[in-house]
């Protein structure tokens, strides 16, 4: 590959792109996933989003794109969060929560500020989307520091 000379135009990467539920399951991330790529894979994007908003989109983003439940044509598969149906409403709950919908970009921190101030949003949060999840429990300590 040719090194980038003086002058040549700089292509920015795309911003990380984030489904709804993601924008608040990932806040709690803590280093455990479905398989050490996905980890690998998520660890770098939320180092990214640090520092720069993501993209929201619909359906699979690019933390499902290194999931083992991300099916050939790109749909949920996974049993335990019950299909890409069942991922969708929470994808649409998030969204209508936060305020944001497809193509806004949205910083991790704005998505934090909502969940410390929004009590009616994390109660109905964590009964529809908590509720049974498997991950929850990784999640407990998270909730805590937000003072939920
Ligand atoms: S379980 Fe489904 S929604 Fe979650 S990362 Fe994997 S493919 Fe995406």
């Amino acid at each position: 590959m040719k090194a980038p000379a003086a002058g040549d135009a700089v292509v920015p990467e795309p911003l990380v792109r984030l489904r709804g539920h993601h924008l608040i399951c990932l806040q709690f991330f803590r280093g455990e996933g479905y398989s050490e790529d996905f980890v690998e894979n998520l660890t770098a994007a939320l180092s990214r989003l640090e520092n720069e908003p993501a993209t929201v989109v619909e359906g699979a983003d690019d933390v499902c794109a290194a999931c083992p439940s991300l099916s050939a044509d790109g749909l949920c598969v996974s049993d335990e969060a019950g299909g890409e149906d069942e991922i969708r409403l929470l994808d649409a709950l998030a969204l209508e929560g936060l305020g944001v919908g497809p193509g806004d970009e949205v910083r991790m921190t704005e998505v934090r500020t909502v969940l410390a101030e929004d009590g009616k949003l994390v109660a109905r949060w964590r009964s529809v989307a908590c509720e049974g999840c498997e991950w929850a429990r990784v999640c407990e300590s998270g909730w805590e520091r937000l003072g939920r």
